[in-house]
């Protein structure tokens, strides 16, 4: 299994995930234009996309899909509860609505199972993704790991873990009282410090890759996420880069398609 992070902050998410012949996007928060453009520029064959499975309904998530799968047709998977939200606002009309939802679905040699995580949107899920041979997770909106959601996190081979804010800059930054509060709390975004104590367990469980993801432009910097969860890591005795590979994925650049070690 292969994984390229095309994009990844409030700004639009796509993440795009390939086995053998088939691949998938985790969510689709780009122009056309522009996923297009990022996806030549590291190669990807968009022409192998199935399906687009929808985390939640939030703009940095949806406001692409269906124009993708217009252009490629394909379908997107939601849940019903954010389909029925974005029906109202981005018309996104090509929905594959599993029922139940929560059994997940396949494309390929992946299997797509969904887990409930939460976030402020109707409904929002974290996917697990595993083609027979590696696992991996990816959970970006949460305001929380739940012991449910941890778990299967913890039996990942690698994971795309939200590391959205610096605790310190959120609370002396611009941004509204109200909206610190709702980042900040349980339905709202993880914090470098949350993402590195729970990098440590993933680790410790045996995750080999991680993916620092989400980060806000205004309330955290690439560095500064990657050394707190890095040094979190060397306080608990364990050796980025022999036992795992940390890395962020960029609002603005694609990551190279790499495969799951
Ligand atoms: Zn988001
Ligand atoms: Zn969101």
């Amino acid at each position: 299994m292969k994984i390229c992070t095309l994009s990844s902050g409030s700004k639009g998410n796509c993440t795009y995930i390939e086995s053998g012949s088939t691949a998938v996007l985790i969510d689709q928060g780009l122009s056309l234009r522009e996923l297009e453009k990022r996806a030549q520029g590291v190669g990807l064959d968009l022409s192998k996309v199935r399906m687009v499975a929808v985390t939640h309904e939030h703009t940095d998530h949806i406001k692409g899909v269906q124009a993708f799968c217009d252009k490629y047709g394909v379908k997107a998977f939601i849940s019903p509860i954010s389909a029925a939200n974005a029906y109202a606002k981005y018309a996104v009309t090509s929905c594959e609505l599993s029922v139940p939802f929560d059994g997940g679905i396949s494309a390929g040699d992946m299997f797509l199972t969904p887990f409930r995580v939460h976030h402020d949107a109707a409904y929002t899920v974290g996917y697990q993704v595993e083609d027979g041979k590696k696992t991996l997770c990816i959970a970006t909106d949460l305001g929380y790991v739940t012991a449910s959601a941890g778990k299967r996190m913890c039996n990942a081979d690698a994971v795309i873990l939200e590391s959205n804010h610096d605790k310190f800059m959120l609370e002396h930054g611009k941004y509204p009282y109200p909206l610190k509060v709702r980042i900040a709390g349980k339905n709202g975004h993880l914090s470098n410090d949350d993402a590195a104590s729970v990098g440590v367990k993933l680790v410790q469980a045996g995750v080999k890759q991680l993916v620092l993801a989400h980060l806000s432009q205004d309330n955290n910097t690439p560095q500064t996420a990657y050394n707190t969860v890095i040094s979190a890591m060397t306080a608990a005795h364990i050796r980025p880069g022999k036992d795992v590979a940390v890395t962020v994925a960029s609002q603005f650049e694609p990551s190279l398609l790499t495969e799951i070690i």
